[in-house]
């Protein structure tokens, strides 16, 4: 049987590093660590998500702001306020709930939010960080992947790695953080040839496509290692709804450890957003980081310092 990576209880721990750390800077005398959700329109999905962040932020005693705009809000107001948040000193993180109305350009929107309180880690300016190694906001569910991989493998020096997906939020922000630790790594998409191939040699695997039990038992060599980033939603023989992933899970059990769905990566993201958060907050009151906001690399180091039993 395949070890269950169990990714709730990984993010409570994370969650507890964040708590002490929020716990540490106000004792110091800085200033608790805020982030503010932005949410245009009236969308249902969003309105849940945004609810579990502002949630989240309480139990780890970071400050949270909602601001709720209708869905005819003009992208000229939209930039405006996301100038403020930036310029306000006790705003540390900033979020636009996406996906956004039509009629905004999600992207300008997306590229208006100060690189430093991109707490998503979507910026170009932290894409370029992130693919360059030199630091920056690393997006949470990639981090979240990583701080997953990090539990159950000891050595990433020259494992081969294979990405299935190549987004810009998840497949391709995991291949450079899986690079970055010396892993050699293939980035896989829907037109590539072979994948089960390809996928066969891998030690890791990280299933983000978003296509229901995509990979197979015979995709997975003895004791490789997957995590399953994918969240599907189907109607099961029961007429009820349920999560499904991007692994047969049944049929991975020779693997050495692998990711349930649910309760593997979804429970990490709000958690690494949360950490992101804060890193944010003791970037942008230190000395140094004036000089060179990304002189603490914030995130860089943090899927080696929560690991579990670090
Ligand atoms: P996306 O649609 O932007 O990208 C999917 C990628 O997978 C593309 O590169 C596509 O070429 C590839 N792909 C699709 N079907 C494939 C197939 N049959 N074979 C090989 N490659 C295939 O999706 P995304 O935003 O990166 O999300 C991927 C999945 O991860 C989705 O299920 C999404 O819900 C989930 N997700 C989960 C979390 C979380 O917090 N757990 C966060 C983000 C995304």
């Amino acid at each position: 049987m395949a070890e269950k990576i169990d990714g709730r209880s990984i993010a409570a721990q994370l969650d507890e590093k964040t708590k002490a750390q929020v716990d540490e800077m106000v004792a110091a005398g800085m200033h608790r660590p805020g982030l503010t959700v932005i949410l245009v329109g009236d969308d249902g999905a969003s309105q849940v998500y945004v609810r579990r962040k502002i949630k989240a932020c309480e139990k780890v005693g970071i400050t949270s702001t909602e601001h709720r705009l209708p869905a005819d809000t003009s992208q000229e107001d939209l930039l405006t306020l996301i100038d403020q948040l930036n310029n306000d000193p006790q705003v540390h993180g900033i979020l636009c709930q996406v996906p956004l109305p039509e009629h905004i350009d999600t992207r300008l929107v997306l590229r208006s939010i100060a690189p430093e309180k991109d707490v998503d880690g979507f910026h170009p300016v932290n894409v370029g960080r992130l693919s360059t190694g030199t630091g920056g906001i690393v997006p949470c569910t990639p981090l979240g992947v990583m701080i997953l991989l990090q539990s159950v493998v000891d050595d990433f020096v020259g494992k081969d790695a294979v990405v299935i997906g190549k987004s810009n939020i998840v497949g391709k922000p995991v291949a450079n953080l899986l690079l970055d630790a010396e892993c050699t790594v293939s980035v896989t998409h829907i037109y590539t040839k072979n994948l089960p191939e390809i996928a066969r040699k891998a030690d890791i695997i990280v299933a983000a496509a978003g296509a229901p039990e995509l990979v197979k038992g015979d995709w997975v060599k003895p004791g490789a290692v997957i995590i399953d980033v994918g969240i599907t939603r189907i109607m099961g023989e029961d007429g009820k709804e349920k999560l499904v992933g991007d692994v047969a899970f049944d049929e991975c059990q020779h693997a050495k450890a692998i990711t349930p769905v649910p309760g593997g990566v979804g429970p990490m993201t709000i958690a690494c957003l949360l950490a992101n958060t804060v890193q944010a907050a003791k970037a942008l009151q230190s000395e140094a980081s004036k000089a060179d906001h990304y002189a603490d690399a914030p995130s860089r180091s943090m899927f080696t310092e929560a690991a579990p039993g670090n």
